[in-house]
């Protein structure tokens, strides 16, 4: 009788240990690799799955003449390729990042975000990278984000200091009007690459592209461990 008794508390004993421990074991957070991941990147490879759009963003990514029509294909396979090396580099260092088609999430939030485009002139002569933060940031972050990509990047490539309205007002930026936008505290720039216009430029930039996105990478790893709080 007192040995049945033994028997079952010690059984009882060994239930509840097991139950306990499964209780603890279920409350405790998991520890997964998304854990370590401290920062979160957006990449946005110009004019990427223009597909069917909402009617808001109806307009925004179509080609504004015949030249822009016929840059656009190839703007679109370069600023994907170097998103998508961007994409693998800040990975290696551990930060998450999303690539983003030209319908962005509604108010998508990141610690960054970084539009890739590439521009063309009518004159052939005319060169030099351009970025430019968002006019509409809440964040007060984005003209860092900008500089930190300028200071980078002009190590490789020689700059173009004209930056126009419909870079730093990019329909991306502006949660004023689009729904389907950034969320004000995210800082943004967008950045054109080269001028595809230029010969000399877009050769370079074909056969350096390893090179121009480890600059952006470098540019966006100095924002991130700078201005974090
Ligand atoms: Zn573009």
């Amino acid at each position: 009788m007192f040995r049945d008794f033994i028997i079952g508390f010690s059984l009882g004993i060994i239930f509840l240990g097991t139950f306990a421990y499964k209780a603890f074991k279920v409350s405790a957070p998991p520890l997964t690799d998304a854990s370590r991941v401290k920062f979160k990147v957006a990449l946005q490879p110009g004019h990427y799955l223009v597909g069917p759009l909402p009617e808001e963003l109806k307009g925004i990514s179509q080609a504004s003449s015949i030249n822009a029509l016929l840059f656009r294909r190839k703007e679109k396979r370069l600023a994907l390729d170097l998103a998508l090396r961007v994409k693998e580099k800040l990975e290696l260092a551990g930060v998450e990042v999303d690539i983003l088609p030209v319908q962005i999430p509604p108010r998508y939030l990141a610690d960054a975000f970084v539009a890739i485009h590439f521009d063309w002139n009518l004159d052939p002569s005319v060169r030099g990278f351009k970025v430019a933060p968002s006019d509409f940031d809440l964040s007060s972050k984005s003209s860092q984000l900008a500089l930190y990509l300028f200071n980078s990047l002009k190590e490789i490539m020689k700059p173009y200091n004209l930056v126009t309205e419909d870079m730093s007002k990019y329909y991306a930026f502006n949660f004023k009007k689009f729904k389907h936008s950034l969320d004000s505290r995210t800082p943004a720039v967008i950045l054109e690459v080269a001028f595809m216009s230029s010969l000399k430029e877009i050769n370079f930039v074909q056969k350096n592209l390893d090179k121009v996105a480890e600059k952006i990478t470098e540019g966006i790893l100095k924002f991130l461990t700078n201005s974090s709080v």
